[in-house]
Parts: C-alpha cells; sequence; structure tokens
C-alpha cells in the first residue's frame, strides 16, 4: 500500500483521490487550507458556476455513480443565449450537452462521494490545514494548522493539487525543480447572483442555456442557470474600466443594468445589486510549467500546473482530466511511479500548453474579429455544408463539440488563433 499524500481539495485534488482508491493499492491522505465546507456556511460571494462539457464529463463518468450525483446539483445547458441591447437573443445550440454546476456544489458532492464510498482507514480529509513546505529528502509535507500548530505528514508519492497559488510548485520552482511563468490576465470580475424567475412570476429567463450580454467597452456578463431556479455569474471587466466605479448608490448600479442590458430588467433586484457591490473585484493569474512531476514522487495537477483564463471555461475541465489521464498512466505502467510520471508529463504537457493558446486566444477583441466570429457560430455553421472550405470550424466549436485533444483542436485552427494574437498585438 502507498500512502499519498494530496494538498488541495479542489476538483482536481478530489477527482484524483477517487481515481487512486479505486486502483486499491492507495492510501491517501488530504490536506486542505479552507474549512470544512461540510460544515461552514458557504459563501456565495467569490463563487461561480462552472460549465463542465465532454473532457471534464468523461473524467467523472469513470467513477461509479459521480456523474449522477453531480447531475442532482447542477443544471443541463443545451447551448448559449447570446443577449443584445434589442431584438431576441441569438441562440447557439450545441450537440453534446454541459453541466452547469456551482463551483462550491461541484467540490462538495466529490467530497461526500469519496468519504461515502471509502472506509476512514484508506482516506482522510483533514481540512484547516495549509501546506508551507516539502522536504524532498525526507519525504515530508509540513503543514501549519490554522490553530498555529506545525506538524509534518510523511508520503510515499505527493500531488500538488492546490490550485492557481500552489505552495508545493512555490517549493519546487524555488529549488530550480519546475520552471513556471506566472501572468494575470487583462480582465477581472465579480460574482453575480439573481434569481432567474422575476419575482411577480411573468419573466422567466431560460433553465437550460447559458445566459451571456456585452455591456459596452469591453464588459461581459456570463449568467449560468441552477437547480434552485438562481442565476450564477460573473460581470468581467478590464480593471481600468469598472462599470460600477463612480455608481455610488444601489439604485445607480440597477439603473446601469437596467439600460445597458435589458434582458436582465425583470429579475434583477436592489438587493441583488447590493450583494453584487460588497463582493470583491478577483484577479485571475494565469500559470505555465515545463513539467507536471518532479523525480519519481511528485505530481502537479490542475490548476497548480496550468491555470488558464476561463474565457473558454476549460479549466476546470482539464484539471479533471489530468486526473483520468495520469490514472491511464499509473494502469500502464502497473502502478511505478518512477515511469508512470514522465510518461503522464510527456503525454499532457503538449495538451495544457495548447489549452493555454485557446484560453488567451479564441475570443477576439477587436470589433471586427467579434462581428466574424458571432457570423461563424451562427449564420457560417448553417452554410458549412455547402461552403466547408469558407466555414471551418472555430476553436469554440472545437471544444465543445468534440473530444479532440488541445492540441488536436490548436493544430486545426491555428490559422484563427494567430489572427486573434495578431490583432490583440496591434
Ligand atoms: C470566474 C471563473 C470561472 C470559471 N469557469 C470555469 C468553467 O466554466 N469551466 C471550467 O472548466 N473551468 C472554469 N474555471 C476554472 C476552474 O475554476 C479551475 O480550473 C478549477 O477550479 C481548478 O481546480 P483545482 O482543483 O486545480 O484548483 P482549485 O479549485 O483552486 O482547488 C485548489 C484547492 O487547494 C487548496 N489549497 C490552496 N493552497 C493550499 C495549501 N497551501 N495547502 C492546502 N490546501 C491548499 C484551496 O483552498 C483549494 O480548495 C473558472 C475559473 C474562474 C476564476
Amino acid at each position: 500500500m502507498q500512502k499519498v499524500i494530496i494538498i488541495g481539495s479542489g476538483p482536481a485534488g478530489l477527482l484524483l483521490a477517487h481515481y487512486l482508491l479505486s486502483r486499491g493499492n492507495y492510501q491517501v491522505e488530504i490536506y486542505e487550507s479552507r474549512l470544512d465546507p461540510r460544515l461552514a456556511e458557504q459563501s456565495n460571494q467569490r463563487t461561480f458556476p462552472i460549465a463542465l462539457q465532454s473532457r471534464g464529463l468523461n473524467a467523472i463518468e469513470q467513477i461509479v455513480g459521480l456523474k449522477v450525483a453531480l447531475a442532482k446539483k447542477g443544471v443541463w445547458s443545451q447551448g448559449i443565449l447570446i443577449h443584445r441591447k434589442q431584438g431576441k437573443p441569438r441562440q447557439i445550440n450545441r450537440k453534446m450537452p454541459t453541466l452547469l454546476i456551482d463551483r462550491n456544489q461541484l467540490n462538495l458532492v466529490l467530497l461526500e462521494n469519496l468519504l461515502e464510498k471509502h472506509s476512514r482507514e484508506l482516506v482522510t480529509v483533514k481540512f484547516d490545514c495549509s501546506c508551507v513546505d516539502i522536504n524532498l529528502e525526507s519525504h515530508e509535507a509540513i503543514l501549519d494548522h490554522n490553530n498555529g500548530e506545525r506538524f509534518t505528514a510523511k508520503y510515499d508519492r505527493l500531488v500538488g493539487a492546490d490550485g492557481v497559488r500552489s505552495q508545493v510548485r512555490e517549493v519546487l520552482s524555488a529549488r530550480g525543480d519546475i520552471q513556471c511563468q506566472q501572468d494575470f490576465i487583462p480582465d477581472v470580475y465579480k460574482s453575480l447572483h439573481v434569481p432567474r424567475i422575476a419575482p411577480d412570476k411573468t419573466v422567466e429567463l431560460a433553465g437550460n442555456y447559458l445566459h451571456t450580454s456585452t455591456l459596452g467597452k469591453g464588459i461581459r456578463l456570463v449568467l449560468a442557470p441552477q437547480p434552485d431556479d438562481w442565476l450564477h455569474g460573473t460581470l468581467i471587466f478590464s480593471p481600468d474600466n469598472n462599470p460600477l466605479e463612480n455608481c455610488t448608490t444601489d439604485e445607480e448600479v440597477l439603473a446601469y443594468f437596467q439600460e445597458n442590458t435589458p434582458f436582465i430588467k425583470p429579475v434583477m433586484r436592489l438587493e441583488d445589486v447590493a450583494v453584487l457591490r460588497q463582493n470583491p473585484v478577483s484577479k485571475i493569474l494565469t500559470v505555465k510549467c515545463d513539467r507536471m512531476h518532479v523525480g519519481d514522487r511528485i505530481l502537479l495537477v490542475g490548476d497548480g500546473a496550468h491555470a488558464v483564463s476561463p474565457s473558454i471555461g476549460q479549466g476546470c475541465n482539464a484539471s479533471l482530466q489530468d486526473a483520468q489521464v495520469f490514472s491511464q498512466c499509473l494502469a500502464r505502467y502497473e502502478d511505478k511511479w518512477e515511469e508512470a510520471l514522465p510518461a503522464f508529463t510527456a503525454e499532457r504537457l503538449s495538451d495544457v500548453h495548447a489549452l493555454r493558446e485557446l484560453s488567451d486566444y479564441t475570443f477576439p477583441r477587436s470589433k471586427p474579429m467579434m462581428l466574424e466570429f458571432v457570423f461563424r457560430l451562427t449564420i457560417g455553421k448553417k452554410l458549412r455544408p455547402w461552403f466547408p472550405l469558407l466555414t471551418n470550424p472555430l476553436p469554440m466549436e472545437l471544444i465543445m463539440e468534440s473530444e479532440l485533444p488541445y492540441s488536436e483542436v490548436l493544430k486545426q485552427s491555428q490559422g484563427w488563433i494567430n489572427r486573434v494574437r495578431e490583432s490583440m498585438q496591434n
């Protein structure tokens, strides 16, 4: 029995724990810096919806019962409604449905299911404990309990699944074991929650589509329906263009939304605006590493190894896929980590680097390319059977409607990606 310590109980760490335990020869200890989500009041302040599509869902489906449990806490979406200031929204249907689920709910289901399925001899999750260092020579993680107590935990293998600000990655990078680059994306966001149904029940926004809208000056709104008839979403803007900055009252903010994105007018209330104003403005950091393992004992998965911009909604999908791909490597090399780890880096790195390119350059920022983008996603798609060469699929379609690896999606859509990159540089 090998003892694996996982740092971080986000989607990547928890799904990897499911996979390891399903192999039957691991004992898993998870350390998480946050409070136990089953005991703590779930804050809506920093949560946001996650869109899980085929890549993430396939990874989840391999673990018996997980997809059904998650589906109960989420909503299946058939596509996107792009709302405009006037007229009917543009509708983009997807061949493969997407599961929209709140990030806290996703974590909670992965955790509860893990603890229900496996005994405490095989898996424990210790909350309120932050990894502060690793001793690679003695194979020990050094942890701080939030009560101030410091302790160590011995491992046979250690997994850094501690997200974009990974301490495991920091330790490895300070030792020169791993090279990584970190950048902030140009946009910031605020979480937003509004009811889906108007208080007087006269208007109901679709419960099976993602709602999006542009509010001018690069400001975007994305809202995902949730099972409790709420829409959870994000308001995205550039830091020097915060639309709420000059509003001094809730009434002014409400008026801003009513003016610039009228579809939300019937459902948005003053109390929703008050919460939105209190929510922090969050920055988004991206990470690119030159490897996903160190030596024959340490693995990095999820955002810790490859955090990307959420623009195409793939960060979590890719993090879940890491767990599946690593488990396949373990199966191929009969749980010999010294062989499975380099094989994982060799197989996965090109895909996560491709995902970075796709996340940065799938959505254009210039107006002419934005118009072309919407045209090709709507009318171009319908013309494709007659004009296949003129209307080849955009990266977004290949991501959402195929299961191609990210490196293959990038290869097939390199022309578009290069054009967007050039338009941004100009
Ligand atoms: C606004 C927004 C919208 C998004 N939408 C989507 C989407 O639609 N689809 C999609 O696929 N992805 C989306 N993402 C990306 C997605 O949230 C991440 O890719 C995903 O959460 C990564 O999972 P993870 O387990 O690697 O990291 P996290 O979810 O960050 O989990 C890491 C865990 O490690 C813990 N931790 C951190 N440091 C320590 C430490 N030192 N010791 C112990 N524990 C520690 C943290 O508390 C956390 O619980 C979105 C991201 C944002 C910001």
